[in-house]
């Protein structure tokens, strides 16, 4: 900021005159004379630069030794999960991917966990105990619900695949083909956006909300589950719906479209529109995007003007969790989730939501353990060890996905 504010204080100098004496030769009658615009539109300093300033004050505290690791992820090529498409004709996909060393870490978790369920089966059987990974609780963790007393740790039948290259290969996915409908064989994300949707647990004929669903990657997820017994996807920005729906049709036949309503409400309305309905809702809410505001000068919003709307991110995010906390019906689940490393933006919009709900709504939330995510999916993502509540994937340069959190709440 000190070099270009004082090229900004040395290019006003040059333009000041002292009274009295001739104007410049070569500068021209007044009225022709104009300040550069560049001065007054371009911003000072780029956006990216005062994101990874902002990000170096408040995560190096808060990740510690950590950080710098983190950071170098963030500043290098994201690496990719190729999430298949179970409603093309694409059976020799998966074969092909695994022949360039590709492997479906869906898959491996849920086999991961039915082994630790048969394991806990006998275990009980043999000691009475019921305590399983994902289980024990400690400090604020142990006003949580465990996960076993809910429901299975992993939607072990779910037919989600998602293909990743190990750690420390970064081969990139060839672009998705279309099968002879014209359906796309995969869609290429961010993996790690996958964990809030696992976490989700769709189970059959469920209602689900995605309340903020645009450009579409989770929800197509959750429609890959093929559980949803209906869909609404929501978002209220119009142009990103566009997005929607042009993954919708590029990924999912029109007897299954239909079972998906799309809309462009405000979020934080739609208590009114339908509340209390929903089994699962999905609060993707928006976020500081860390990977983009550490890279992209695009869209950023670290820029300046933005800087009101940055500060008021928590604020929404906490008014689009609660709307998600009341649109579910009681003893249904509410999953938040960010692709910020925030705690700002994470547990305590989390925290503050618990609160709110049982002091203006009289509504008893429960967070519910999710650690077991850490073990399931720790050969393809690193995650943040001392989440209170929640999971956070760290970004690393040997598995490059995320930043993202996540967190799962019962309505009771
Ligand atoms: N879930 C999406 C996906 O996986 O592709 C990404 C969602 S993005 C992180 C956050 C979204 O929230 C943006 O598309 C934005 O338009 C939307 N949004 C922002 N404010 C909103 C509001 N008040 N109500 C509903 N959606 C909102």
């Amino acid at each position: 900021m000190a070099a270009l504010g004082g090229r900004g204080r040395a290019a006003a100098a040059l333009l000041r005159r002292a009274p009295g004496t001739a104007a410049a030769p070569g500068a021209g009658p007044r009225r022709h004379r104009h300040k550069e615009k560049w001065a007054t539109t371009a911003p000072r300093i780029p956006s990216t630069r005062l994101a990874l300033h902002h990000f170096d004050t408040s995560y190096g505290l808060h990740l510690g030794a950590l950080w710098p690791s983190v950071r170098a992820g963030l500043l290098c090529e994201q690496k990719y999960g190729a999430l298949l498409n179970n409603f093309a004709a694409a059976h020799h996909v998966p074969q092909e991917l695994e022949l360039l060393n590709a492997t479906d870490f869906v898959s491996q978790a849920s086999q991961k966990a039915q082994q630790w369920q048969r394991g806990a089966a006998v275990g009980e059987a043999a000691t009475g105990c019921q305590e399983g990974p994902g289980e024990r609780r400690t400090g604020m963790q142990a006003e949580m619900v465990t996960q076993a007393e809910m429901s299975p740790p992993l939607c072990t039948s779910s037919k989600i695949k998602c293909y990743t290259f190990p750690r420390g290969d970064i081969t990139r996915f060839s672009p998705a083909r279309p099968d002879a409908l014209g359906l796309l064989d995969y869609y290429l994300m961010d993996a790690a956006s996958l964990l809030p949707v696992l976490a989700l647990n769709v189970q059959p004929d469920d209602f689900v909300l995605d309340l903020c669903a645009a450009p579409g990657g989770k929800t197509l997820a959750l429609l890959q589950t093929g559980f949803c017994g209906h869909l609404a996807a929501n978002d209220v920005s119009v142009s990103r719906t566009r997005r929607l729906y042009h993954i919708l049709h590029s990924y999912v036949p029109k007897e299954v479209r239909d079972t998906v309503s799309v809309t462009s409400y405000d979020g934080r309305d739609w208590d009114q529109v339908k509340g209390g309905t929903f089994h699962k809702v999905l609060v993707d809410v928006p976020c500081t995007t860390d990977r983009h505001s550490a890279m992209e000068e695009d869209n950023n919003i670290f820029h300046k003007r933005r800087t009101k709307e940055r500060q008021m991110l928590p604020m929404l995010q906490l008014q689009l969790l609660m709307a998600g906390i009341l649109a579910a019906r009681p003893g249904g689940a509410v999953v938040y989730s960010t692709c910020s490393l925030s705690l700002l933006q994470n547990e305590c919009v989390v925290e503050r939501a618990l609160d709110v709900a049982e002091a203006q709504f009289n509504i008893s939330v429960q967070v519910e353990d999710l650690s077991h995510f850490r073990t399931l999916f720790q050969d393809t993502f690193s995650f943040f060890p001392d989440c209170r509540l929640g999971e956070l994937v760290l970004p690393h340069l040997t598995a490059n996905f995320g930043p993202m959190y996540f967190c799962k709440l019962r309505r009771m």
